[in-house]
């Protein structure tokens, strides 16, 4: 085991092999206040890269339901409840936000990684500690899909009364949109035995070597997201590629530009940004002030890694739902919830501008800048002034074309009389 820092745990951990970082990381946010769970991006990836035979129960972009739904049923809770029996009631955030190298305060529990060593099985302790999804729990990719969870009864006929009033919905679910997370300290790297998995050092996406994966599957054993899958007509495990040849700019629609991910560019809802960013040599995000992942991340601190206590380094962020009880959100996206709902539902101006990215333009958004308007609005939110000004963004590709301008006020289209709707 070697001793690596993991920045959003705000210490050093173990991990089986050394540090090695690549010069810029494959990175997303996704918004859940936004998905509407239409599962276009489920079916946009699938379309594109699981549509053969052995793949039908193959899911790289899945959108679950939750509290109760998940693909495979229960990943989320059975992971943490091993991690919870190696580590029992030891499983805490402590310390202070501070610097890039612990926004989010210290996590003192175990990681995946650290908990292992308490779990011998008949093969020895693995490198990670995981488990292996039953078949039952692989055969229903959407089950519970808006099922709601609450602790009031309604009442038949009436509409319940309350439950929609915020900080927290007494009758609550949310969609959580999943790809694999392209970890900086990937579990199913660290669990395959033939070395079949590998971190590109150009932009840090996990892929499997298909020659040399026998599919022993210790990397879906291993990775607490559950997010290899296993082929029955190759015998290979098999998994999301970021849409590698489009984040290489050799997609055409992109005219050579680097282009985010089938699922990022279907979205219906606008939730999803993917970028990349640029490490520092500790595996640190260097500074890009006007990176929108940088500042959503570092700056603004609204998106959070998905279960940061796993030791994995996600690289897949959210900006939680503000809807949800806070101790739900806290145990999945960890101690920086509060704080980015209260700062997302009362955004500044800046904050209210970078939103407006999200969805616009299939390129990746490497920088942006804004050009102040007029103010348009004023109210109060929850005790605190907001004031909406109609400022215009605009994004820039790698090259420094100009490839989103859009303001905050959305325009209005009002359809011309001789074009009246029919219908
Ligand atoms: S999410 Fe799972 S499959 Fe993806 S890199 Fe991380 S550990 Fe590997
Ligand atoms: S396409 Fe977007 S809005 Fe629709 S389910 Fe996927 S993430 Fe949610």
């Amino acid at each position: 085991m070697s001793n690596v820092l993991n920045w959003q745990l705000g210490r050093e951990m173990d991990y089986p092999y050394d540090a090695a970082y690549p010069d810029q990381q494959f990175a997303f946010i996704f918004n859940i206040n936004r998905c509407i769970g239409c599962q276009s991006c489920t079916m946009a990836c699938k379309s594109t890269w699981t549509f053969s035979k052995g793949q039908e129960y193959m899911w790289w972009n899945n959108v679950e339901t939750k509290p109760y739904g998940g693909y495979p049923h229960h990943w989320d809770v059975k992971t943490l409840d091993l991690l919870e029996q190696a580590n029992p009631g030891g499983q805490n955030w402590g310390g202070v936000a501070k610097d890039l190298k612990a926004p989010y305060g210290q996590f003192n529990g175990k990681t995946v990684f650290e908990a292992a060593k308490s779990f011998i099985g008949p093969e020895g302790a693995n490198r990670a500690l995981g488990y292996l999804p039953t078949d039952e729990e692989w055969s229903a990719p959407n089950r519970y899909e808006d099922h709601p969870v609450g602790n009031e009864k309604g009442v038949k006929g009436q509409y319940f009364k309350g439950g929609e009033l915020l900080p927290e919905h007494k009758t609550w679910f949310f969609y959580l949109a999943r790809i694999c997370n392209h970890c900086s300290y990937p579990a199913c790297l660290a669990a395959c035995p033939r070395n079949a998995i590998y971190k590109r050092p150009e932009d840090g996406i996990v892929l499997i070597d298909q020659e040399r994966c026998r599919g022993y599957r210790k990397c879906m054993e291993a990775c607490p997201y559950k997010k290899t899958f296993y082929r029955g007509t190759t015998r290979t495990s098999e998994k999301c590629i970021a849409c590698f040849p489009r984040v290489e700019g050799k997609d055409q629609a992109g005219g050579g530009l680097p282009m985010q991910t089938r699922c990022m560019a279907a979205c219906i809802g606008h939730i999803r940004l993917q970028g990349l960013v640029q490490l520092n040599k500790d595996g640190t995000w260097k500074e890009d002030r006007y990176n929108p992942l940088y500042y959503l991340i570092h700056v603004a601190k609204v998106a959070l890694p998905l279960y940061p206590q796993f030791g994995t380094e996600p690289n897949g962020y959210y900006i939680p739902p503000r809807w949800v009880p806070r101790p739900y959100l806290k145990q999945m996206f960890g101690p920086g919830v509060d704080a980015a709902i209260d700062k997302y539902s009362a955004p500044d101006r800046e904050l209210l501008a970078v939103l407006q990215l999200f969805g616009k333009d299939q390129r990746i958004c490497f920088r942006y800048e804004i050009k102040e308007g007029p103010k348009v609005f004023e109210t109060e939110v929850r005790g605190k002034k907001f004031a909406m000004f109609n400022d215009t963004i605009i994004g820039y590709a790698k090259d420094g074309t100009k490839i989103i301008e859009t303001t905050v006020e959305e325009p209005l289209h009002v359809r011309p009389e001789k074009h009246a709707n029919s219908i």
